[in-house]
């Protein structure tokens, strides 16, 4: 597939040389939804209504630890090297999961992240690897030889530019820098470094999946027209910073699940039922997105 050209994305400013800094961009200067209060009661109604989703507890946990810590101690460089020792996942750990979770389900890409990190000790072993011996390895993610290529690419790139398997710096790195060197490496898009800067990074950022576009879209607080990239600049404008990790987690799950907002009508097993669904009185329109 053609690359697009990067300066073109706002999400891809040009690098090395001067760069629009990504947070001054917004595509709907006179779109004044949500508020911060739309924003509160949402969460609010959407928390006491289906609790907050058990998928994301672990990453909330970790969030409120590592925003304690930074506000309590500003940990010296002995005392941050400690804590992200006790990590048991790494950003790189993260990304690689992002990367094998494009185009599959949750489950598929989990299976595919522990073969992965089962079959292989470490990630030198991963680059030094047949190709066919990490495609095997991963293919219960699908897209096999497409993700082997760009986790051996990401890897290389690594190594080259950085001497080590890691982004730990990242943690170190204002959103815009992390978003230029995320954006670096083949196959990482925006979502997945949103994701990445919320749930790997713990930053306040606020991705737009197909479920929180669909749903922000029926509450009025994006264009009908925008797309998941304006969209995302837009919410990310206007949603308060500390409402948008449990806001996305919430809309996220109720998107996928709630027979009422869902595309398909939600998950039949394990979907979430409301007479009325919580959002109904926020919808001000249907939307078919
Ligand atoms: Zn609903």
């Amino acid at each position: 597939m053609k690359k697009r050209p990067q300066t073109s994305n706002p999400f891809h400013p040009p690098s090395p040389g001067p760069r629009i800094p990504v947070r001054i961009l917004e595509p709907y200067p006179d779109f004044s939804n949500p508020t911060p209060e739309q924003c509160n009661a949402v969460r609010d109604d959407l928390l006491a209504a289906d609790g907050f989703p058990t998928q994301f507890a672990d990453h909330r946990r970790k969030r409120a630890m590592r925003k304690n810590q930074t506000r309590t101690i500003r940990s010296s460089d002995d005392e941050r090297g400690e804590c992200e020792n006790k990590r048991n996942d790494t950003v790189l750990d993260g990304v690689v999961n992002l990367l094998l979770s494009q185009n599959t389900t949750e489950t598929n890409s989990a299976r595919a992240f522990l073969s992965l990190k089962s079959t292989f000790p470490d990630w030198e072993n991963v680059l030094g690897a047949e190709n066919q011996i990490l495609e095997s390895a991963i293919r219960c993610g699908g897209l096999a030889k497409t993700k082997a290529a760009r986790i051996k690419c990401m890897l290389k790139e690594l190594m080259e530019r950085r001497g080590d398997f890691s982004l730990e710096y990242l943690h170190d790195l204002p959103i815009d820098e992390v978003k230029a060197e995320l954006s670096r490496f083949k196959g990482i898009g925006p979502k997945t470094v949103a994701c990445v800067l919320m749930f790997n990074l713990q930053q306040d950022d606020f991705p737009v999946d197909t479920h929180v576009l669909r749903i922000t879209k029926s509450m009025g607080w994006v264009p009908e027209k925008a797309d998941r990239e304006k969209a995302y600049l837009h919410l990310n404008r206007k949603i308060p910073d500390e409402l948008k990790f449990d806001l996305n987690c919430l809309l996220f799950t109720h998107g996928k699940l709630c027979q009422s907002c869902s595309k398909k009508g939600g998950d039949q097993l394990t979907g979430i039922s409301h007479a009325p669904c919580p959002l109904t009185k926020y919808r001000t329109r249907t939307t078919k997105n």
